[in-house]
């Protein structure tokens, strides 16, 4: 078995997403406030791990679902949950990955796709391109995805707890320490929880999806170039990535992992930047950049990911796009 999988088999690890209110909520609410969508349907629930949105489902009046777990989570843990809330009747517990199910042949195509596939920055983990999968091989002409959409978006920032923080340890000032631990971080970005202070604008979209048309391929590489306008005065010190998904249904659900929305176990995406770069910046500073998000070679699971600072004067954009949250 795939170490992805077996990592999923730590129980702490569902902990710590079942512990995560916001998250909870968004699935909660997105099925529960819109059960006449899935009444009577069939649903699917890629990665289904504890369960918990089967259960969600049926408790919804789903008349069926398929609950497609590849750890043996599935055996050990999801089973248990399905029988002890009663749902065996509704809920087929299935241990597979996604890609070798198959269908029941007399069975029919099924009506929703629920999953909870994101990962940090969105898409590290790559389990879209398994829920993509489900969507190509069972879902029905007209079905719905839980979520639907996502956006991921991108801010300039301050990061203080790589800075500020360490101006005064206790009493002690460890700035030179400080600047060889973000020598050592350089290479990889930081998940860390900023608070709204520390965005120097509220964030534009770097890239939206409508999961029922994205490919596969469309994910191994996203690119984006802007400039944009300081809203508030600060230290430029890097770039803070998040993302929000929306749920069908007339009562919409939004699940966001801002720095301005309740915090969530994704936290966010911060990009540091070179210690040359970081600039004290007035509000209405035009800040130019590149961001490159590739899929890595040898892990088809991870993403490279690349922040360019571009001089806004030499840029295509003379002055700081004035368009709000889009892309222009
Ligand atoms: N739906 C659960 C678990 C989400 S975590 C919840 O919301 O709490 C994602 C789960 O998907 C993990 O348990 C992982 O083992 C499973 N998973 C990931 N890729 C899969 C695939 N291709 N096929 C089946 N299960 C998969």
């Amino acid at each position: 078995m795939n170490t992805y999988f077996t990592e999923y088999e730590n129980l702490e690890v569902h902990e710590l997403m079942l512990r995560d209110r916001p998250r909870q909520e968004a699935y909660y609410n997105a099925i529960m406030k819109n059960k006449e969508l899935f009444k009577d349907k069939v649903v699917m629930d890629v990665g289904a791990g504890t369960g918990i949105l089967s259960a969600f489902c049926a408790q919804a009046g789903a008349r069926l679902v398929y609950a497609v777990e590849a750890s043996n989570l599935a055996t050990k843990v999801a089973l248990d949950l399905i029988e002890e809330n009663g749902l065996t009747s509704i809920v087929k517990v299935i241990h597979s990955q996604i890609e070798e199910f198959m269908l029941p042949a007399s069975a029919e195509k099924v009506d929703i796709i629920v999953s909870e596939w994101m990962g940090f920055y969105l898409l590290h983990e790559g389990m879209l391109d398994s829920v993509l999968f489900a969507r190509d091989n069972f879902l029905k002409p007209n079905g719905l995805l839980f979520p639907g959409e996502c956006t991921i978006f991108v801010a300039p920032c301050s990061v203080p707890s790589l800075y500020e923080y360490w101006h005064n340890v206790d009493g002690v000032n460890m700035d030179r320490f400080a600047t060889k631990l973000r020598l050592q971080k350089s290479t990889r970005p930081e998940i860390t929880q900023l608070k709204p202070k520390d965005l120097l604008h509220e964030g534009i979209v770097f890239h939206w999806m409508n999961l029922l048309d994205v490919s596969a391929q469309e994910l191994d590489e996203i690119r984006f170039k802007e400039v944009v306008a300081t809203q508030v005065p600060g230290k430029h010190q890097g770039f803070c990535i998040w993302f929000e998904v929306r749920f069908p249904g007339e009562e919409t659900v939004t699940l966001s992992t801002s720095p301005l929305a309740p915090e969530t176990h994704w936290k966010q995406c911060v990009v540091v930047l070179p210690e040359e770069n970081c600039e004290n910046l007035e509000e209405k500073s035009p800040v130019a950049f590149q961001i490159l998000m590739k899929r890595s070679g040898n892990d088809a699971r991870k993403y490279n990911l690349e922040v360019e600072l571009l001089d806004p004067n030499v840029e295509e954009h003379p002055v700081p796009c004035s368009c709000h949250m889009t892309k222009c």
